[in-house]
This record gives C-alpha cells, structure tokens and sequence, in this order.
C-alpha cells in the first residue's frame, strides 16, 4: 500500500501519544543539560500539526512537508524548532516532481537532514538529534538499494542504539556545550525526542503494511 499524507493523522496521533508518555523523562533529560522547556517546545508544535491534520491529509508529500516545515518554525521556537522546520521544507523542495517511492524518499529524507546540518552548523557526534537522525539517513539511502530488507526494524534499532550513544558524547553545540565536560553522562533530550518520534513512525507503518 502506497504511503500517502492521508496517513498523517495517524501518524501524529501515535507521535503526540509517545512524547507525552515521556514527557517527564525527556524533561528530565533537557534539565541536566539544557533548559527544560524541549519536550514543551515539541509539544506545541505537534499540537499545531494536529489541528492542521485533515487538511494535511488532503495534500501530496511535497505540500504537506511545507506546511508542516513552516508550522513547526512557527510554534516550535528554540533551536528544535528551526531545524525541524529546515527539515520539512528541505524535503519539500527536494521532492517537487519527483516519485516518491522509497528511493526518492529516502533522497528527500537526506536532502532535509543535510539542511539541518548546515542549519546548525553541526556534524556527527556533536550531542544532538541529528545523531539519530543522519545514520537514519544514510541507512533509508542504502535500503533503497537492497530489495526485500527488514527497512522498519532497522530504523528503529538505529534509532535507539544512536540516543543511546549520545550520553557519552561530550555537546559542542546548543545549551548542553555551555557545559562542557558536564554534559558527559546524559541522553541529549533532542535525540531522545528524534528516537521516540521515528519508533512511533516505524510502529505505524508496520500495522500499514501488515
Ligand atoms: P533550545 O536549545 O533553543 O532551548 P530546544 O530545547 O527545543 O531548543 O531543543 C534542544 C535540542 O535541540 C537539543 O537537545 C539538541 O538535540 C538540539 N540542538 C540544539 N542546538 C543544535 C544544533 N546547533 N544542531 C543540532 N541540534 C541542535
Ligand atoms: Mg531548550
């Protein structure tokens, strides 16, 4: 079955469900070593998304990623806010008129990621949630080329295995780098957000295509 933006109320139904479930752990997370106010941040934006989701639904990829990228930069506020946004208008321009199969989503996923990297002036390994997200990147461009794989599993499994590595990165930038080698020790609360955001993604998916 094809994935189209119809899926998006769904898709945000399970997302809004997750973070709210950890809520208190992601603030937890965000006090030890940034502000706090992350899951909150998120929060907003999401519930934005979903007043806008049955009209969402009603568009193609390349519309709804707009809409949604400069709803979240809108909303979201904070240095989250404006790198999902990137992300989503990213993905937009980088889908116009192509085919959204799983090789050109993959490329647009990319795309949207590489302009979060250049939006935050950030590489691999600097504490953040594109920890969780570049490998999630470079994995959907290799599964694009490797017919029949376990592609949902994986995400998730990355996903987890990336967060996870974040506690013993040492944060070069936003809040938690004021902190230096303080910031040893925790889960950055961004990639926590990314991690959880992907896994109720992929669990949605999984019922799709089942
Ligand atoms: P703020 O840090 O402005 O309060 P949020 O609390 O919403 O914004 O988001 C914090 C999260 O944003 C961090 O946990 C980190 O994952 C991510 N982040 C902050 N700065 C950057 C950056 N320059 N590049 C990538 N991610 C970043
Ligand atoms: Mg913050």
């Amino acid at each position: 079955m094809a994935i189209t933006p119809a899926l998006l109320p769904q898709l945000l139904t399970a997302i809004i469900a997750t973070i709210e479930a950890h809520q208190e752990a992601v603030t937890a997370l965000d006090q030890a070593i940034g502000d706090g106010d992350h899951v909150y941040n998120l929060q907003r934006g999401l519930q934005a998304l979903q007043q806008q989701s049955d009209s969402l639904a009603q568009l193609d990829w390349p519309s709804a990623w707009q809409k949604i990228g400069f709803s979240l930069m809108s909303t979201v506020g904070g240095a989250s806010g404006s790198l999902y946004g990137t992300l989503f208008i990213s993905m937009s321009k980088a889908a116009q008129g192509k085919t959204l199969d799983f090789t050109g989503f993959a490329a647009a996923f990319a795309q949207g990621v590489e302009a979060m990297k250049q939006r935050g002036k950030t590489q691999l390994g600097e504490k953040t949630l594109l920890d969780v997200l570049i490998p999630v990147a470079a994995y959907l461009q290799q599964a694009a080329t490797e017919p029949n794989v376990d592609y949902l599993n994986q995400i998730s499994q990355i996903a987890t295995q990336r967060m996870e590595a974040t506690r013993d990165m040492l944060a070069t930038k936003g809040r938690a780098s004021f902190l230096g080698e303080r910031s040893l020790g925790h889960i950055d609360a961004g990639a926590k957000t990314a991690q959880l955001m992907l896994c109720a993604i992929v669990a949605v998916l999984k019922t799709h295509s089942a």
